[in-house]
């Protein structure tokens, strides 16, 4: 059965064309999208015969908050539970003015890279696009009045790996009669998978892109990033170029701070080599230590010296704040497992 939140408007507006006036389409996606109500029952201008037909029709169930945990700095991790009991996690991170919600398109990944959680896990299934957007319903929901501002595919999972329904997904939430998110404010993020790349190229769908390169040396960025075998460093320049020329938006590149292994002035310019003839912004991200790796966060003298020492670099660049990192909410942290010490009491709402 179809999940309603797996259709598009046009696909629900279809559905009831017969047998039900146009008007109601708009009345059950400003439910779903605007009051963020997840229940036919509780659509209080729906006729009976139409919340019957909706809840006999269509799949309602959404996933369950397992846990929320609140960081000092404001980030909250949210844990979902899935139909099948599955676990991902989802996290929002508040900035000024900004509410930005990372999502999870896989349980688990198969990627493998060096310096993440979730790659632990390896793969269990993908994500349908219905469960992707009940993530960011079931946080716009819990902010309301405040509203999210942007969304980032950077949670648990490849979306390269599940990129259908992860484009489904964001046709469905920037649709104007559903979210209508900006594409300006949603970003998808890979660990450099060039099919996947060229794919969303000329998929229509418009998002931002961000790739986690954190080595523009083959053999060190293949040591933690398995994915650099398959897709080396110049395939996967021409797919940024191609996405460029395709797109017009410009690629943001995550690159982690391992001290010992990628800070040195060799690595800089192999990474300022890299960047030179693409137009980029580069985030410099300030490693996070998962259990069993191999690597220590930097200091903040040695963050100091990369920084100054990365001036040289022709393009934008960034010194990202980790955020969350008391709950394991920060970068590559995210392994949705049940001994995390999660509150799930609604005091930790915020
Ligand atoms: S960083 Fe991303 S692609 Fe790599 S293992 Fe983690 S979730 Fe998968």
């Amino acid at each position: 059965m179809r999940h309603i939140y797996g259709i598009s408007p046009e696909e629900l507006s279809s559905l009831l064309q017969g047998q039900f006036p146009a008007y109601r389409t708009k009345q059950i996606l400003d439910w779903l999208y605007k009051k963020y109500v997840f229940e036919p029952d509780q659509m209080t201008n729906l006729p009976p015969e139409l919340k019957e037909f909706l809840k006999t029709g269509l799949s309602w169930e959404i996933p369950e908050i397992d846990a929320r945990l609140v960081s000092t700095d404001g980030t909250i991790k949210y844990r979902l539970k899935l139909s099948d009991g599955s676990l991902i996690e989802c996290v929002m991170i508040p900035d000024d003015k900004k509410r930005t919600l990372c999502v999870s398109s896989q349980v688990g990944c198969s990627r493998g890279c060096s310096f993440c959680a979730t790659a632990a896990l390896k793969l269990k299934r993908n994500l349908e696009a219905s469960e992707i957007i009940a993530q960011v319903m079931i946080v716009a929901r819990e902010l309301y009045p405040q509203r999210l501002t942007n969304l980032v595919f950077m949670g648990m999972g490849e979306p390269m790996d599940n990129l259908d329904n992860v484009l489904f997904a964001l046709k469905i939430l920037q649709d104007e009669q559903a979210l209508s998110f900006s594409p300006r404010r949603t970003t998808i993020s890979t660990c450099g998978v060039v099919s996947g790349i060229k794919k969303l190229a000329e998929s229509g769908i418009k998002t931002k892109l961000a790739v986690s390169l954190n080595s523009a040396v083959e053999e060190k960025r293949s040591r933690i990033m398995p994915v650099s075998k398959l897709y080396p460093l110049n395939e996967l320049k021409q797919a940024l170029f191609y996405f460029r020329r395709k797109t017009n938006f410009r690629i943001t590149l995550e690159y982690i701070l391992i001290p010992d292994f990628n800070m040195g002035i060799a690595d800089i310019k192999a990474l300022s080599r890299f960047v030179d003839d693409l137009s980029s912004k580069i985030n410099f991200i300030p490693f996070n230590p998962v259990s069993g790796a191999e690597w220590r966060a930097p200091t903040t003298a040695e963050i100091d010296l990369f920084m100054q020492k990365a001036q040289s670099i022709r393009q934008a660049i960034t010194l990202r704040k980790s955020r969350g990192k008391d709950i394991l909410g920060a970068c590559g942290q995210l392994v949705a497992q049940k001994g995390e010490n999660h509150e799930n009491s609604s005091a930790n709402r915020p």
